[in-house]
């Protein structure tokens, strides 16, 4: 027998593409029992979100994940929303300790040199801070896009999350960013002054570029990754690049700099 989530899942899917997206943030406050709680990056799409959520006053925890390496802007931003709207939005932290391992062994800036430290500091920085956020929760908003990027294009307006139990929903979905900036200009919507400098994607400041022309919406993060695999095997030589240990692995900690061989005098 299918869980009843997956049913009232499959019910609000279905409902979704009927309502304006005011209308399905109202419907997920009315269907899901639990709290409901948007984690919101302050992206132009959940800056429209977050209007619409305090516009009509409804119970959705807004949360967003402080990483710390957030742009300037984005903390303007944050601030101005708060003031616009007079509600808060909550912060989730990365874990103290666990941050200081991380900044310990792969140091400051550890995930230009490796994926596999990107994800480590994604994983302190974000990904255990959002299970915090999702603690208990019901629902999940997100500023989710079909038009995004591909992967993104198999996504469902609703859908049970299993793994978290709980239901996401995605009330954006359908719209295109031009009717999402179109609909920012038209109600006064505080966004990113930096999507109008190129980042149309934004993250943590060192892992966001401006796009080039042509470039695919999210192809300003994370950009250096692709090759980054290409020079698996590389030790990190004066030119500051990366150390990797004797099975190819990138080296941790002091040992990143051991691997380093000694200058000549
Ligand atoms: S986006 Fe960059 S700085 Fe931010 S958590 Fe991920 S790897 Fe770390």
């Amino acid at each position: 027998m299918s869980d009843a989530r997956e049913e009232l899942a499959a019910e609000l899917n279905a409902a979704f593409a009927r309502l304006t997206p005011a209308e399905r943030l109202a419907a997920m406050v009315e269907r899901v029992a639990a709290p409901v709680v948007f984690t919101t990056s302050l992206g132009i799409e959940d800056q429209m979100l977050t209007h619409l959520i305090f516009k009509a006053g409804l119970p959705i925890k807004v949360v967003t994940l402080d990483t710390g390496r957030l742009f300037p802007e984005a903390y303007a931003l944050w601030r101005q929303t708060e003031e616009r709207y007079g509600r808060r939005i909550k912060a989730k932290y990365p874990n103290a300790e666990a941050l200081e391992e991380l900044v310990d062994d792969q140091g400051i800036d550890g995930f230009y040199f490796a994926p596999e430290f990107r994800k480590a500091c994604c994983g302190v920085r974000k990904v255990e801070p959002l299970g915090r956020a999702l603690k208990g929760a019901g629902g999940w908003i997100t500023g989710l896009r079909r038009d995004q990027s591909a992967n993104r294009e198999t996504l469902d307006f609703v859908s049970f999350d299993a793994a978290r139990g709980l239901l996401k929903a995605n009330p954006l979905f359908d719209w295109t960013r031009e009717d999402i900036r179109l609909f920012t200009l038209d109600n006064a919507v505080p966004v990113n002054p930096l999507h109008e400098r190129g980042f149309l994607s934004i993250g943590c400041a060192p892992c966001t570029r401006a796009l080039k022309p042509g470039e695919p919406e999210r192809a300003g993060r994370w950009w250096w990754e692709e090759e980054t695999r290409k020079e698996c095997g590389l030790h990190v030589d004066d030119a500051g690049r990366l150390a990797r240990t004797h099975d190819g692995r990138p080296a941790h900690g002091d040992a990143a700099f051991e691997a380093i061989p000694p200058r000549a005098p």
